[in-house]
């Protein structure tokens, strides 16, 4: 534990340390926050603040904080072999374990995977591996990858250039060749007078236009999040994903989930697919896999393209030193151990969460919101000037954070993406800290009013 104290460490990071998806000047002004302890569904700053994570650490920490479990898993395997790859023709016991755990829990016949660090690692590998996929059946011009824009995919070039972030894009000359995006289902803003499911339809059907306008023979993969997770959790009607699926197999474009945040329970399902009834050819999960103890996120392939990768795809000319790290699979498998052996993805889905859904439902009658959504453990409430209309802030994202601050101020954590306060606590949530968050997001809501 260090000694020093919290200015001094405000003064070191300002100096030393440069932070993901920030503006550095302006954090270094303000002293950025130093948290210091986890348990259950709380954390600790440095000044010695209990605030209720409703974000699950970045919507990661679905068992919650401070199980010691996992912290055994680990030191248990790094003592026994704290390292060796899986390059020189062998591995080890907890990854080919955690390979087999996850073609138990995946849907369908999604049976094979690629082990990496982080999501977004996990949709670079897909897009390298479907291009070779189709390369190897002698279709390379099949290389075309159609994802959604303000869709998130992660931080790599790729991963950046499947996401459809305009300030992302516009950073480091993304998006990459051959990558394509349609408009998000987001029914809120774009829906006008249809209802939700007719709306999906339209929706989904973009994804139809493109693949014909650009040639069905050239698109090799349609990738999205089953809910949009990052840019302010959109919820797409019940009639899109299914339909997503129908144009994709018929015109045999590969159908990628990307499950990082939805999968391992985030919905009250084990992935996002299953709780809006579609199959995917490939899914990439991180986040949840390890509960965010430890960083690991998986490549998953169905038979069909783990066959052909296999069978005709040669030397895969892919992988990290770190690809299937013994730690990282130890402490996955603990992790799932515990979703299973405590129910905790049922939990999501049956218990604590009808009774989210109620008290969110609640939230939504306040007059700074426009709409109240969620999805078993993962909602937004849209904070609106006119809860008559579904229109935005004429300046979006001034409200967002300010309310943001305001729950912060009463203890908790809660994110604001534009006016869009997101919600995505640890699973094991108890009814008694759902009432604590409507409370405390109400104070907020009032005083932002
Ligand atoms: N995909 C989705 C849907 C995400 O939300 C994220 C991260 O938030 C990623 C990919 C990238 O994962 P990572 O931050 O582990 O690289």
């Amino acid at each position: 534990m260090t000694q020093l104290d919290y200015k001094t460490l405000q003064k070191l990071d300002a100096e030393y340390h440069l932070h993901p998806f920030n503006d550095n000047a302006a954090l270094a002004k303000k002293g950025t926050r130093i948290l210091t302890r986890g348990e259950g569904c709380y954390v600790w700053d440095a000044e010695g603040n209990q605030l209720l994570d409703a974000f699950a650490g970045l919507w990661c920490v679905n068992i919650g904080y401070g199980r010691k479990e996992l912290g055994e898993a680990a030191s248990k395997q790094m003592t026994q072999l704290a390292y060796y790859n899986s390059f020189f023709q062998c591995t080890t016991e907890p990854t080919i374990e955690l390979a087999a755990k996850l073609a138990e829990l995946a849907p369908a016949d999604i049976n094979h995977s690629f082990f990496v660090n982080s999501g977004s690692e996990a949709n670079d590998t897909i897009l390298r591996m479907v291009r070779h996929f189709w390369a190897v059946q002698d279709q390379p011009q099949k290389n075309i990858f159609i994802g959604r824009h303000d869709g998130y995919h992660g931080t790599t070039m790729a991963g950046a250039s499947l996401g459809g972030m305009k300030g992302m894009h516009k950073q480091g000359g993304l998006p990459i060749p051959d990558i394509h995006h349609i408009d998000p289902p987001f029914w809120f803003a774009d829906g006008g007078d249809l209802s939700e499911d007719e709306y999906g339809l339209l929706a989904a059907r973009r994804l139809e236009a493109k693949i014909l306008e650009l040639g069905p023979e050239r698109v090799a993969a349609f990738i999205g999040e089953p809910i949009m997770g990052a840019i302010g959790v959109y919820i797409p009607p019940r009639s899109y994903w299914p339909e997503i699926e129908r144009i994709c197999r018929q015109y045999d474009v590969l159908l990628v989930a990307d499950e990082v945040i939805c999968g391992f329970g985030r919905t009250g399902q084990w992935f996002g697919s299953q709780y809006f009834g579609f199959t995917p050819d490939i899914m990439t999960v991180a986040k949840g896999i390890t509960s965010g103890y430890i960083p690991l996120g998986a490549a998953m392939f169905n038979d069909r393209v783990a066959t052909v990768l296999k069978e005709q795809g040669g030397e895969l000319a892919h992988g990290a030193t770190y690809s299937g790290h013994p730690v990282c699979a130890a402490v996955a498998l603990e992790n799932i151990r515990i979703l299973q052996e405590e129910k905790i993805v049922e939990r999501a889905n049956s218990e604590v969460a009808p009774y989210l859904a109620q008290r969110w439902a609640e939230l939504g009658e306040h007059r700074l919101v426009g709409q109240a959504r969620i999805a078993g453990m993962v909602g937004a409430l849209e904070l609106v000037p006119d809860k008559r209309k579904r229109a935005f802030f004429p300046e979006r994202g001034t409200v967002g954070p300010v309310c943001r601050d305001f729950a912060l101020k009463h203890g908790l954590i809660l994110r604001a993406t534009w006016d869009a306060m997101l919600l995505s606590p640890p699973l094991i949530i108890s009814k008694a800290q759902v009432d604590e968050l409507f409370d405390k997001t109400w104070k907020a809501l009032e005083e932002t009013a």
